[in-house]
């Protein structure tokens, strides 16, 4: 009998051995973390606290400093400032194989000569983890990433994904209190990436350990993270679980990353939450706390923004200046004065064309200028 396609496509949920469990531990602090390459700072004071078995994604763009973190926290980058500490214990002085963190990077990193069990195995038998634990340990590992099958072969006999879930199987068999991850997925194709994603949560859950997840893709982050750590400048800029970040931004730089594209500077009109913007006046209700004349940004994403033809009433009266087809709807760009801004369509528009963008007022985000 064929298994439904509900059980066939489950993500991997299988119970770990003890072989697989970490050994226990932890809570990780990081403490004024800094680090200066000669006098630029790519991490300026950096404080976080991340619970044993949390899930957290440093999310930023690139050159914000993500990597720096991680390799810090890892022990491949001495601190210029700061403490590391896990469980309590200050570790920071400590070399990366007494840390005892397992890695995972965008590359694989696997050893082309070696088959896929020597490759799990490697950080095992350089502990002296005697064979016959060893072997059971690998085993374990390789159940938990579905690979168990194809130990004897070689690296190159395998496809990325594979590859990538020796690289986790490596990291894990370790028996790691954190997992340390870079952007392990950008080596993947998209449709990969969205297999692969389930099950680095499901491994997540199933070893019970902390992990640490460095990526530039939100989506990546707000499907994986118990919370996200959002940086940019050597700096966090926002913690929170998925939904805060989504939904409440702390800034205007955070919701750029978010996803809010268009930001259209405007004033705010009255004490009730109109909002001159763009040439028009919309009621806005993330205003209504600000004074009129306070100066601010609006921001919006593209999905909340809808562009219509011959519309009449409030919006952005815009010209269209790209569109593109995106199955379900048309998203393009627009101009306003000096500013541009992201929509959704669902027609398609031509080049040139006028139109009225309406933006969804409760989707609609609002920040003092002078805030930023
Ligand atoms: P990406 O997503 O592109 O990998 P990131 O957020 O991980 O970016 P980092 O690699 O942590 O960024 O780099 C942060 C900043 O520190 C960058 O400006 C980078 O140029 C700088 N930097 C990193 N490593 C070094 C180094 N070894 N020497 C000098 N500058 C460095």
């Amino acid at each position: 009998m064929n298994a439904s396609p509900a059980i066939a496509a489950a993500p991997i949920r299988q119970t770990p051995g003890p072989a697989a469990r970490h050994a226990g531990g932890g809570r990780l602090e990081l403490v004024g973390l800094e680090r200066a390459f000669g006098s630029y700072r790519a991490l300026d004071g950096i404080d976080l606290t991340v619970e044993r078995g949390e899930f957290i994604a440093l999310l930023g763009p690139s050159g914000c400093g993500k990597s720096t973190a991680l390799n810090c926290i890892a022990g491949l980058l001495p601190l210029t400032g700061g403490e590391i500490r896990l469980d309590g214990r200050p570790i920071h002085d400590l070399a990366p194989e007494e840390r005892g963190f397992g890695m995972v990077f965008q590359s694989y990193a696997l050893f082309p000569h070696m088959t896929i069990r020597k490759n799990v195995g490697f950080g095992l038998a350089m502990q002296g983890v005697p064979k016959a634990e060893a072997e059971g340990r690998i085993d374990a590992a390789l159940d938990l990433v579905r690979l168990r099958s194809q130990g004897d072969k070689l690296p190159g006999q395998l496809s990325g994904g594979q590859q990538q879930r020796v690289a986790i199987a490596r990291a894990i068999v370790i028996r790691p209190s954190i997992v340390l991850m870079d952007e392990p997925l950008s080596n993947l194709d998209a449709k990969l990436r969205l297999e692969m994603r389930a099950e680095i949560r499901a491994i997540h859950e199933a070893i019970g350990s902390t992990t640490i997840y460095v990526t530039h893709d939100q989506d990546e982050a707000l499907s994986l993270a118990d919370r996200i750590v959002v940086m940019s400048n050597g700096l966090i800029r926002q913690t929170g679980v998925p939904e805060d970040l989504y939904d409440r931004p702390v800034d205007v730089d955070v919701a750029d990353f978010m996803g809010f594209r268009t930001r259209v500077a405007g004033r705010v009109a009255d004490g009730s939450g109109t909002v001159e913007v763009g040439g028009s006046r919309l009621v806005l209700p993330a205003a209504a706390r600000l004074r009129a004349g306070t100066p601010v940004m609006v921001s919006v994403r593209p999905e909340d923004l809808v562009a219509v033809r011959d519309g009449l009433g409030e919006g952005f009266r815009a010209t269209v200046r790209s569109i593109e087809y995106r199955g379900r709807a048309w998203f393009g760009s627009a101009v306003l004065g000096e500013s541009v801004i992201y929509f959704r369509a669902d027609t398609s528009l031509a080049h040139g064309e006028p139109v009225l963008l309406r933006p969804d007022p409760l989707r609609t985000l609002v920040f003092e200028e002078a805030a930023r």
